[in-house]
């Protein structure tokens, strides 16, 4: 254990945010206008379950409203507290601008074990604190807009938007209040698993590149590679998901509340998220070694990391015996200041939070979008692509006449060319876009500076520079 102590979440996220902003030339002030969390406001408020009052406690935490509505999820956990609402609101300020995302960000939780609770408890302990968010207008399609984060998912987010409807009848735009809801309330496909695809893109991305491999000390394709996900909650369920399946990775180790599953030839994710279903964790899983500090697991030999659960679980403690040479922060701030600073000695590569988890934000943007249209997404681009490519088959079928029936088009070739990508395709390929993107626009920094050695900076000079430009926009 080093000496040194550990910083909380919130100064973790400041630290590296002034490690950046050195390295910039900003007006005075604007830098600590950027940095500083605007407002927190904090919510106490009773519900009577079981025959007796409850109170729970939440947080909804506006960080930067450069852009509006602000944006950032509302977490359900026990841990839940002002400072981790904080840090967590200035990730996705950085996040959104790192993206391209409009917003400016924000973070909610409340401190509760979902757990304990049945679904109409939660769902009354849900709507009542949606209740007193939306009366301050924290919860607001023009202003605020919430979405899942750990402990929360479409569900709750249904039950926000009823809420949210039911206090704003004459409001049009209602179901834009807040993202992640059921497709049926309003949400867009490939908003659950976007996280995690986000995450397979960036990693795509990042093996396209020599230069950043090798950085990395690796080399090669994803395929083959060793990977070892911490949490196989939403996020990393869905990462080493599409990564094994899709892209031949294989998934050694999956570290989980309980422990920590190990197996040099590949872990089936499927099966082992089944078995958490069934038997509440990870512990009796038949084909895989078991170790009971499954944090151990974080240091074991492997090619790619994941942590995809909480913050801070990479830290002084243990970032010296880290030995993976790839981190990619699929859960927001999992490697602290201190430990940041220990594996970037060390030559690890990490691929920052703020980029690498931003396929969520990015998805939900498409599904605010789609929710003020008021049209399914894609439909009117959909429909002038079929009037060109009708177009098309005009032209083709009067040739066709012209040569005098040489050949005919088949009425399969027809149908199909006219149906065009639906609303999942163009999720996707919106997403994929996006990542590619913001890579570019990160490793481009990395690599162009002489005084910019990791992504993590790289990431926040870009964000950073963005969210200056609005400001200075808006005349501030
Ligand atoms: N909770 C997610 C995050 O940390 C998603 C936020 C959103 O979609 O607004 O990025």
């Amino acid at each position: 254990m080093s000496s040194r102590t550990e910083p909380s979440f919130r100064e973790s996220v400041d630290l590296m945010f002034n490690r950046a902003v050195k390295l910039m030339d900003l007006p005075p002030g604007l830098e600590e206008k950027i940095r500083v969390c605007n407002a927190t406001y904090t919510v106490r408020f009773g519900v009577r379950l079981r025959g007796a009052m409850h109170t729970f406690t939440g947080y909804r935490s506006v960080h930067s409203e450069h852009m509006e509505p602000v944006k950032g999820g509302i977490r359900y956990a026990t841990g839940v507290n002002q400072d981790e609402v904080e840090a967590l609101a200035a990730l996705m300020t950085y996040k959104c601008a790192l993206v391209e995302a409009p917003f400016g960000g924000s973070k909610g939780g409340l401190c509760i074990d979902p757990r304990e609770y049945e679904e109409h408890e939660l769902e009354l302990i849900t709507r009542r604190f949606a209740y007193e968010l939306a009366k301050r207008d924290l919860i607001n399609p023009s202003q605020n807009v919430p979405a899942p984060d750990m402990g929360t998912g479409e569900r709750e987010m249904a039950w926000i938007a009823d809420q949210y409807a039911r206090m704003n009848t004459t409001d049009i735009n209602a179901k834009a209040c807040v993202t992640g809801k059921p497709l049926n309330a309003g949400g867009i496909s490939g908003r659950v698993e976007a996280t995690g695809r986000g995450v397979q893109y960036a990693l795509r991305e990042f093996f396209r590149y020599e230069e950043d491999m090798a950085a990395a000390g690796l080399s090669g394709k994803l395929d083959g590679k060793r990977i070892i996900v911490q949490g196989l909650g939403n996020v990393g369920y869905h990462a080493a998901k599409f990564l094994s399946e899709e892209d031949g990775a294989r998934i050694t180790g999956i570290i989980e509340r309980d422990g920590g599953l190990f197996s040099d030839d590949g872990l089936d994710v499927e099966a082992v998220r089944n078995w958490i279903v069934k038997h509440g964790g990870v512990s009796g899983y038949p084909d895989a070694q078991f170790v009971e500090d499954g944090t151990a697991l974080l240091e074991e030999e492997c090619d790619i990391l994941i942590p995809a659960a909480l913050e801070g679980v990479i830290n002084l403690s243990n970032a010296d015996r880290i030995k993976a040479p790839l981190i990619i922060e699929a859960a927001n701030g999992p490697v602290t200041a201190g430990a940041d600073e220990i594996l970037r000695k060390k030559g690890c590569v990490i691929i920052p939070d703020m980029y690498a988890n931003a396929g969520g934000v990015t998805v939900s943007y498409f599904e605010w979008v789609k929710n003020l249209s008021h049209i399914r997404f894609g439909r009117m681009q959909r429909r002038q692509e079929e009037a060109r490519h009708q177009l098309v088959i005009d032209e083709l079928q009067r040739l066709d006449d012209v040569m005098g029936n040489t050949w005919s088009m088949s009425p399969d070739f027809k149908d199909k060319y006219l149906k065009g990508a639906g609303e999942l395709e163009l999720v996707r390929s919106g997403l994929d876009d996006t990542m590619r993107a913001a890579y570019q626009s990160m490793r481009e920094v990395w690599h162009s500076r002489d005084d910019v050695t990791d992504l993590r900076t790289a990431a926040y000079l870009v964000s950073i520079d963005k969210v200056a430009k609005s400001y200075h926009a808006k005349g501030l």
